[in-house]
């Protein structure tokens, strides 16, 4: 029998990733329902009867959203993150894979990369305390379900993600994305925040949703992190972005003035390699190059306003 499949956060980068490898699944945006509201969740899962429910659905930003918007951040997660599990219980869904975020790992912990287990082992960074410890709070949250209701449903912990559904307004993007940006504007040169020398686990954002299918597929109800076998430091990523966008000329120059950020923070991936065993990875080249590709012609037009590119996309689709 086939699974009735519900994933939210449908518009985002792994929703939209998804959609491209599982279309027979219903995909929900905020303009669908607002998770934050409990009956508008309820309405949504009575309207389609799931079995099984991906939830992607976050608000999810950058830093200085993080800053500015913190009772938002911790209110509007676990509002969501409640009403969807509170939901799926009543609804009595089978299977539930949600996602939390390896950046609501503690701030600093004496062994890298970090495992699954070190969780709960320290605060996580200021800059972004309150989208973790709603982060925490909905990993709590399932941990009780399966524990006290024996559910199937588990949490995947993913590092930073990249893809040709990211955002790529300047104030809001993520590095790779304000890279790749950055890249694409400069004629001859580039200027990086820090020294260069802190490391980073990316990975392409069809990765998680491949990996995400594989789980349904394989009915695996495991927590675990998700990242590629490697890390480079940001110098090294900038050289191979660069090399990607064929720009190998450019200079890369540091504002040592800027703050680095954290030194370090990736994961430990033999959990997830035990389970889905050997799993072709996007190389960062790779990636770098697939994104660009895709987006250079038409959404760079619209980096500045993604309004104008969420409309122009809308208008494609109707034609
Ligand atoms: P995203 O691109 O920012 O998309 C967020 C999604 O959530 C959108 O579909 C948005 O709908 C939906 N949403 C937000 N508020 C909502 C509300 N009140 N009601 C209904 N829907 C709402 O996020 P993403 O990058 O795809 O991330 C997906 C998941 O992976 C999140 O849980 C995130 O925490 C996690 N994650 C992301 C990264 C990363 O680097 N991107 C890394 C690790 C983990 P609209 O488009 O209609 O606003």
């Amino acid at each position: 029998m086939s699974k009735k499949i519900l994933i939210t956060g449908g518009s985002g980068l792994v929703g939209r990733h998804m959609q491209d490898i599982l279309p027979e699944a219903v995909y929900i945006s905020s303009t669908d329902y607002d998770l934050t509201n409990l009956d508008a969740v309820h309405t949504m899962m009575e309207t389609h009867i799931p079995d099984t429910v991906i939830h992607l659905a976050a608000r999810v930003g950058g830093l200085l959203d993080n800053m500015k918007y913190q009772v938002e951040y911790l209110e509007e997660n676990i509002q969501m993150n409640t009403n969807i599990l509170n939901k799926c219980h009543e609804f009595n869904v089978d299977r539930v894979i949600t996602t939390l975020s390896t950046c609501i790992y503690p701030d600093k912990v004496d062994i890298y990369p970090m495992r699954e287990d070190d969780l709960f082992s320290g605060p996580p960074p200021p800059s972004n305390f309150n989208y973790a410890m709603a982060k925490r709070c909905m990993a709590a949250h399932i941990d009780s379900y399966v524990s006290q209701y024996s559910k199937k449903w588990c949490y995947l912990i993913p590092c930073n993600l990249y893809g040709e559904y990211d955002k790529y307004s300047e104030h809001n993007s993520h590095f790779v994305a304000a890279l790749i940006k950055k890249i694409h504007d400069a004629t001859d040169n580039i200027t990086l925040w820090g020294t260069g020398k802190p490391l980073r686990q990316y990975m392409y954002g069809g990765d998680l949703a491949r990996i995400i299918k594989y789980m349904i597929d394989n009915d695996i109800t495991e927590n675990f992190n998700v990242a590629p076998p490697y890390v480079y430091s940001i110098n090294e990523m900038a050289k191979i972005a660069l090399k990607a966008i064929n720009k190998n000329n450019f200079n890369i120059n540091y504002d040592t003035s800027k703050p680095d950020g954290q030194f370090r923070k990736d994961v430990d991936t033999s959990k997830l390699l035990n389970i889905i065993g050997d799993f072709d990875f996007t190389s960062l080249e790779a990636g770098i190059k697939l994104t660009y590709n895709k987006i250079k012609n038409k959404q760079m037009l619209f980096i500045e306003n993604p309004k104008l590119y969420k409309d122009y996309e809308k208008e494609s689709k109707n034609n």
